[in-house]
Order: C-alpha cells, then sequence, then structure tokens
C-alpha cells in the first residue's frame, strides 16, 4: 500500500488551512505521504510537525529562520529558503496544497502547475494577481488546478456536469454565496465606528487574520469574483454575489434551462481540502455532513453594495483586467496589514484600495516580471494613500 501512496507538499502548514490539511492528512496515512513543508514565522510549530510526519524537507523565509529552525530539527531534514525554495519543494510533490497566505504564494502555484502537478490551491492571491500566467501553465500536461476555496470547489462540483466547452455557454450564471460577515445588515453610518476586534469575529468561520478582515470587508467575496473568473473562464458578468448568513449552500450554477445546482454542507473547510486531496475519489469522512431530520433554514438576500464598496471595485478590476486585479490585491493586502498593526481604522481599508485603483493606467500582464514591477507600484501607491 505504502509503494502506491500520493506524495503531498503542504505550504502554508502552520496556518488555517495548513493545520486543517494535515487533520485530514493524519486520518489518510495510508493514501498521503506528506513529504514537504513551508510556513511563515511559527517556526517551532512547523518543526513540530515536521517531526510528527517525519518531513525531510522544510522551505522557510530568510537564511535567519533557517538557521533558527536548523537548530529544532534533525540534520537530516534540507532547509530550502525564500521564492526559489518553495517553487522547489511546488515542483517536487504529486499534490501540492497552497495554504500560504498572500502574493507570497506565488512561486508555490506557478512551480506546481509548471512542472504538472496537482495544486490544491486555498492561496487565491496569486491566481488573482497572475490569472494570465497561471493560464499559461496550466497548459502543462498533467497539471490540474483545484480550488480549495470552499464556494469554488462547490462551483467546481456544480459544473461536473457541464458539457466542456469554453467559456461554459450553458451556464446562465454562476451564484456566489457570502456569509454576509459580521457586519452583515449594518449601515454606511454605523461601519465608521466598527473596530478591528469587530471586524476578527466571523459569525459562520473561523480562519486566518487576512481572509478575516477581507470578509468583514466582503474584499473576500470580491477576490472570490475574481478568482471564479480565473479558474473557469467564465465572464464577470455572469458571476453574482449572493449573501447567504447560514454558509451552508457554499454557492450554486444555474444553467440556461432553469436548472440550479449547489452544493450544500456544514462549514468545514476540511471538506474542501479532503475533496482536492482525494479528487476523483470521495474521501469517507463526512466533514460538515447535515442532518435533514431536523429544521433547516437557508436564506439569500442581495448584497448591499453602499455599505460594502469592495464589491463594486473587484468587479471594476475584473472588467479592467490586465494587472488590474494585482493591483486590487496588492493594495489591500497593504491596507488590511495596516489595520492589522493598527495603523488605520476598519472604515479606511476600502478607501485606501480605492485610491490606489485610481491611480491604475490599463497594461498588459504578459511576464513574471511586469507582474512584480505592478505589485511592487501597486504596494508604494497604497503606503502613500495610508498617510493621506
Ligand atoms: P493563515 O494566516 O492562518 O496562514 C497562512 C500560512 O502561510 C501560515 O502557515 C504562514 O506561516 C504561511 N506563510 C506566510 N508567509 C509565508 C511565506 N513567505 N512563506 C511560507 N509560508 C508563509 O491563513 P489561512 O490559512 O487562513 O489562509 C491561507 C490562504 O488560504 C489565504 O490565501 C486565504 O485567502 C485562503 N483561504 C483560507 C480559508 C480559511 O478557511 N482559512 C478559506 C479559503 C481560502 P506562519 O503562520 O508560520 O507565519
Ligand atoms: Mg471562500
Amino acid at each position: 500500500m505504502s509503494q502506491s501512496r500520493q506524495s503531498v507538499a503542504l505550504l502554508g502548514a502552520t496556518g488555517s488551512i495548513g493545520v486543517q490539511t494535515l487533520d485530514v492528512l493524519r486520518s489518510e496515512l495510508e493514501r498521503f505521504e506528506l513529504v514537504s513543508l513551508a510556513g511563515g514565522e511559527h517556526l517551532s510549530e512547523l518543526a513540530a510537525i515536521a517531526r510528527e510526519f517525519d518531513v525531510k524537507r522544510v522551505a522557510v523565509k530568510s537564511e535567519t529562520h533557517r538557521a533558527t529552525l536548523a537548530d529544532l530539527l534533525s540534520s537530516d531534514v534540507t532547509i530550502v529558503v525564500g521564492d526559489e525554495g518553495l517553487e522547489e519543494l511546488a515542483r517536487e510533490a504529486d499534490i501540492v496544497v497552497n495554504a500560504v497566505m498572500g502574493f507570497a504564494g506565488l512561486p508555490v502555484t506557478l512551480g506546481a502547475l509548471a512542472a504538472g502537478k496537482r495544486l490544491a490551491l486555498a492561496n487565491k492571491e496569486s491566481l488573482i494577481a497572475a490569472a494570465p500566467l497561471v493560464a499559461k501553465v496550466r497548459a502543462t500536461p498533467g497539471a490540474q488546478l483545484l480550488p480549495i476555496d470552499s464556494e469554488h470547489c462547490a462551483i467546481h462540483q456544480c459544473l461536473a456536469s457541464a458539457p466542456r466547452r469554453p467559456g461554459y455557454p450553458d451556464v446562465r450564471r454562476v451564484l456566489l454565496t457570502a456569509s454576509g460577515g459580521p457586519f452583515r445588515g449594518w449601515t454606511v453610518e454605523q461601519l465608521k465606528g466598527a473596530t478591528k476586534d469587530d471586524a476578527l469575529h466571523h459569525p459562520t468561520w473561523s480562519m486566518g487574520a487576512k481572509i478575516t478582515i477581507d470578509s468583514s470587508t466582503l474584499m473576500n467575496k470580491g477576490l472570490e469574483v475574481l478568482e471564479a473568473t480565473a479558474l473557469f473562464g467564465i465572464d464577470v458578468d455572469r458571476v453574482e454575489v449572493v449573501v447567504h448568513p447560514q454558509s451552508i449552500v457554499h454557492s450554486m450554477v444555474e444553467y440556461v434551462d432553469g436548472s440550479v445546482l449547489a452544493q450544500l454542507s456544514r462549514p468545514d473547510m476540511r471538506l474542501p481540502i479532503a475533496y482536492c486531496l482525494g479528487a476523483p475519489d470521495r474521501l469517507d469522512h463526512g466533514y460538515g455532513r447535515l442532518d435533514f431530520s431536523t429544521p433547516l433554514t437557508l436564506t439569500f438576500e442581495a448584497p448591499d453594495l453602499d455599505a460594502f464598496p469592495a464589491l463594486t471595485l473587484a468587479y471594476e478590476a475584473a472588467r479592467l483586467g490586465g494587472a488590474a486585479p494585482a493591483w486590487l490585491s496588492a493594495a489591500n493586502e497593504i491596507a488590511v496589514e495596516a489595520l492589522l498593526a493598527d495603523e488605520i481604522n476598519w472604515c479606511d481599508i476600502v478607501p485606501v484600495v480605492a485610491a490606489t485603483m485610481d491611480q491604475y493606467e490599463a497594461q498588459d500582464l504578459d511576464s513574471l516580471a511586469s507582474l512584480y514591477e505592478n505589485d511592487d507600484v501597486a504596494r508604494r501607491r497604497a503606503r502613500a494613500s495610508l498617510k493621506k
């Protein structure tokens, strides 16, 4: 049995998705072998995971991190460093879980696909920023891109019955569900007093800090609109956001004949993680199983675009294309970092992103060099907007 195990790289192992992936792997040791890890600042946690799973290849951010980690691990563990280290590990395993936070996950996304591996993608920022470059490497023989993001994993499953025609002409619209976050129902006036602590309390999901803040501004949903267009090649005008506070319908696809397909479960990220690891098989865990013998209320409403302008910014970036999504995501990372460091208020986040996007001038993304340059310029403009 062990000879047929698939090797797994878990990059971003110490975070929310990383820890939940480890939970799935612990119960599937006969099927998967964890062979490599990457992490950021939590080096003692990273070392503990490496010891538990007997992992011999680990990537860290810098030489300083390497020295600290080396003291915690036996000498037969190889520690690689930086973007090159991440890419090296992403090229080696059968299945690569990209659970890194933010644009830093780019080498993982590009490396895994370019090497013809299965990429189980949680890191939406890399796909959004680099969509034209990702589209090219996705054509590598063997490359497979499966979304861990729960909405996109749902859409992927709902599209399974669609004829495989480019752009999915049989699909009338993709209905991307949103919990609405902690501030659902708040007025524009009330939102002026929203705090970081309020924003960090998500009603239905427990996640890393950045995505929790993104959920409170609905920028996460905006990023997910961009993610859906990049993943499925469906034009943005057929992607609609629907607020569904229970987080049970993870998204829906409406076909031109009027049929709506949905994927349901209680909120549990281990379900989409296990789906991406096991596909086309279904792993027998029942994560988030629903009980239909007790009352289940599902409600749907339109998002409040006046209160949550991040959604409109994301649609605009999608229509602009080129480097606009990369700018949006980069500016948002800077603004969220500033909130988490108590440098700005919650209500400043989206204005910082909007002020950055106002300075965007249309340009194509035709190379990795142009992506890094755009990312750098967008971050500098966003930092300048923070000070205003
Ligand atoms: P966390 O902040 O909890 O975890 C991020 C992980 O990335 C940590 O392991 C962190 O290491 C690691 N990391 C950060 N920078 C680097 C780097 N330069 N090199 C290597 N590792 C790095 O985030 P989440 O798990 O919540 O989210 C991860 C991604 O998944 C995000 O893109 C998010 O949008 C997406 N996602 C998350 C969901 C969730 O439920 N959490 C749902 C859907 C999507 P360390 O902690 O050691 O610093
Ligand atoms: Mg999501």
